[in-house]
């Protein structure tokens, strides 16, 4: 087998149909390459693409030329790139589904971070809440599933409470397709909150009963060092009530 090589190409322009995403990720999928396709908010679509060189060839003639392709060759630039190690072809810029984050006053205060993965809420306790500080790293301990119809719950709880701290849509990130990424250990996603934006990671840092992971905020325009989202932005994204004020009425 020759060595997996690499490209970044370029779809320009607002030409590319809205099935050109699709399109490409099943021509990528029948060539056996990996890697990713996604559109960028200028309209033109980003693809990188990794395996065989001549089955790269034979995407990036697709990209010249394919059926759903009605453009000239001069909207198409394609420069080689490092290969990254993927072990799908991923459309990015899709939702996943829905997240929230509901802050929770119980026996120790912590923040309940829930994804929507197969129709449950995937979930994790996380004590100091998360971060859009990329230096920080939050404990975040595994907690079963929670209910999709449990995410607009707010108010009083057993004797303290809940308050919807963020909710949004999320999108699946990553070498690996999930929910492997989660069976695997480490999960990068893409939130879309009113609080929380840009990518995260989960990396699981210890197995068993209670499996312990860090939730990292990566790199990108939306991480901001040396911020404090929790303390800045501690109202509920559904009522703007904070949690002691949802405690002290549930309390009287
Ligand atoms: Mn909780």
């Amino acid at each position: 087998m020759s060595p997996a090589e690499a490209i970044r190409a370029v779809v320009g322009g607002e030409r590319p149909d809205r099935g050109f995403c699709a399109a490409t990720a099943t021509r990528a999928g029948e060539l056996g390459l990996t890697g990713w396709v996604r559109r960028r908010e200028d309209g033109s679509v980003l693809i990188h693409a990794e395996g065989n060189r001549a089955a790269i060839g034979q995407l990036v003639g697709f990209l010249r030329g394919g059926p759903t392709a009605v453009r000239t060759t001069e909207e198409v630039t394609v420069e080689a790139a490092a290969v990254e190690g993927h072990e799908q072809f991923a459309i990015r810029g899709v939702s996943a589904g829905v997240f929230v984050v509901q802050e929770h006053a119980a026996t120790a205060h912590h923040f309940d971070v829930r994804l929507e993965v197969d129709g449950v809420m995937r979930s994790w306790a996380v004590p100091r809440g998360p971060s859009l500080d990329p230096a920080v790293k939050r404990l975040a301990v595994e907690v079963p599933d929670h209910d999709i119809g449990h995410n607009e719950f707010e108010g009083g709880l057993g004797s303290g409470g809940v308050i919807v701290w963020d909710r949004g849509t999320y999108e699946q990130g990553g070498r690996v397709a999930w929910p492997e990424a989660l069976l695997r250990g480490h999960a990068v996603f893409v939130l879309h909150g009113e609080k929380l934006a840009g990518g995260f990671a989960l990396q699981r840092t210890r197995g068993g009963a209670k499996p312990q992971w860090l939730l990292i905020k990566r790199r990108d325009e939306h991480a901001r060092p040396g911020s404090d989202v929790v303390a800045e932005l501690p109202r509920s994204v559904l009522s703007g009530r904070t949690l002691a004020e949802v405690v002290s009425v549930a309390s009287r």
